[in-house]
């Protein structure tokens, strides 16, 4: 398996528009943070995890070249931002592409993108096509042909997303509390890709201290933290890190083992 870091960044990018902080005016490339998303290759299945804002930029950079299926962790704009963008995939592979969702995000969707889930008759260049396909947070698995996908159910906030789990790699993002049913769905993992906004804590995201407390308690081989904020320096904060965690990069490629 081969995952692909499209963008480890919180929901505004890093640099943040008009931020003079070190980091933001950092010219190191692993400073530069985009929407968080992942590029998952696996046994010739290609996924794509949440369609970030900057989904055409991510692609064209990791040149993906098909797109076998959509997993979206939930509705936030950040996650979902570039949707329109899928329709270069519907022309490239001349066919609906499906995305796998929570019922969070099968709510919200058909209201933030009428003109794509419940479309009138469409004119010009179209809209992208995309077949909602639910899942229950609490399902044992789903399957995206014979690829096994665990859901793993996560509190942002006051709303339940989705992290998933794969083999023996997992992407939790967007989480400030694991359940203990999920904490059980984790073990013995590869690689954990796991939030960790800022230092300080806050309502919806883990801050780095609860991040290591739950990367502790999973016991990933190796940790990768994403969903960072202008508070990490790549090279001091990595520095700072305990063995087998690292924060992740844009364009970082991390291969699993089965
Ligand atoms: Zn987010
Ligand atoms: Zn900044
Ligand atoms: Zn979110």
């Amino acid at each position: 398996m081969r995952v692909t870091v499209l963008g480890c960044g919180t929901s505004t990018g890093v640099p943040l528009i008009h931020c003079s902080c070190k980091v933001c005016r950092s010219r190191n490339p692993k400073n530069k943070r985009l929407r968080a998303s992942i590029w998952i290759q696996v046994d010739a299945i290609s996924l794509l995890v949440d369609v970030s804002p900057d989904f055409r930029q991510q692609a064209l950079r990791a040149r993906i070249p098909s797109i076998h299926a959509i997993l979206l962790t939930h509705p936030h704009a950040d996650h979902i931002g570039g949707i329109d963008e899928i329709r270069s995939y519907n022309f490239i592979q001349n066919s609906t592409i499906p995305a796998y969702v929570h019922d969070w995000t099968l709510r919200e969707l058909p209201v933030r993108f009428p003109y794509i889930f419940s479309p009138g008759k469409v004119e010009g260049g179209g809209i992208a096509k995309i077949d909602l396909r639910p899942f229950g947070l609490r399902d044992p698995d789903f399957r995206v042909g014979d690829l096994k996908i665990i859901p793993i159910e996560l509190d942002h906030g006051s709303k339940k997303v989705a992290g998933f789990r794969i083999g023996n790699f997992a992407y939790l993002t967007d989480c400030s509390s694991i359940p203990e049913s999920s904490l059980e769905r984790l073990r013995g993992l590869s690689v954990l890709m796991l939030d960790c906004l800022r230092l300080t804590d806050h309502d919806t995201h883990l801050s780095l201290e609860r991040s290591l407390n739950y990367s502790n308690r999973i016991g990933a081989k190796r940790t990768f933290f994403t969903h960072l904020g202008h508070d990490f320096d790549f090279v001091a904060a990595s520095r700072a890190l305990p063995e087998k965690h690292a924060l992740a990069y844009d364009g970082q490629v991390i291969h699993v083992s089965k």
